[in-house]
């Protein structure tokens, strides 16, 4: 599958945002970020002005990176967020919150979406008891993640659920340690979600 192969400091840099994407490094002072916060490259350093459609460009593409997204995926959970009732932006917000790979990073199993995304593809959660392997599919209050009985010695795992205390785990979710699983709640409102997101932003981008 095609896939970002910027590096991830770049990204953030180029978004002018902390997107957390390298996991724990993210948390610390070698962050890229905190000490160059400014666009890569030759010009980096230049200020420019920037058109209004500029800022609705950069505010799509920063939350498109933060979830790890292509552009055609992006889309059409836009499409489907436009189809829902309610507020098309905070639709958006909340569809891509419900992404499995982003609740096991939400839970705590996984230091970054990336690395999250891989850990669902190999197979090691169950949702409600059943496996699922597919990063997109979308959890539904009342669902239970569970991690599977084999791969509850894998080192990367242990050591992320040692460090979610950093960023902690919202409170639409409830994670249960010891028996290594978690619970959605409820649906995620929007004063929950505390990124950063102008998500105005992208619903008048996709409006022109
Ligand atoms: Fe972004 Fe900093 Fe994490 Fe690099 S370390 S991915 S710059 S948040």
């Amino acid at each position: 599958m095609a896939r970002y192969t910027d590096a991830s400091c770049r990204i953030c840099r180029r978004e002018n945002s902390k997107l957390f994407l390298k996991g724990d490094r993210c948390y610390g002072d070698k962050c890229a970020f905190e000490r160059r916060s400014y666009p890569p490259g030759q010009h980096g350093q230049r200020r420019s002005k920037i058109s209004d459609y500029g800022i609705q460009l950069r505010e799509k593409q920063k939350v498109k990176r933060m979830y790890g997204l292509l552009e055609k995926q992006f889309r059409s959970y836009f499409e489907k967020a436009e189809s829902q009732k309610g507020i098309t932006g905070i639709n958006l917000l909340i569809l891509l919150e419900r992404r499995m790979d982003n609740i096991v990073y939400r839970l705590g199993f996984a230091t970054s979406r990336n690395q999250a995304r891989q850990l669902v593809r190999h197979n090691h959660f169950l949702v409600n008891g059943r496996k699922v392997d597919i990063p997109a599919y979308l959890v539904k209050p009342g669902d239970k993640v569970t991690l599977k009985e084999k791969s509850r010695k894998i080192g990367l795992i242990l050591e992320s659920m040692e460090t979610v205390a950093r960023r902690g785990v919202p409170s639409w979710l409830e994670m249960d340690k010891d028996n290594f699983s978690g619970q959605v709640l409820s649906l995620p409102t929007r004063e929950e979600l505390t990124m950063p997101i102008q998500e105005q932003l992208i619903v008048e981008l996709y409006s022109k």
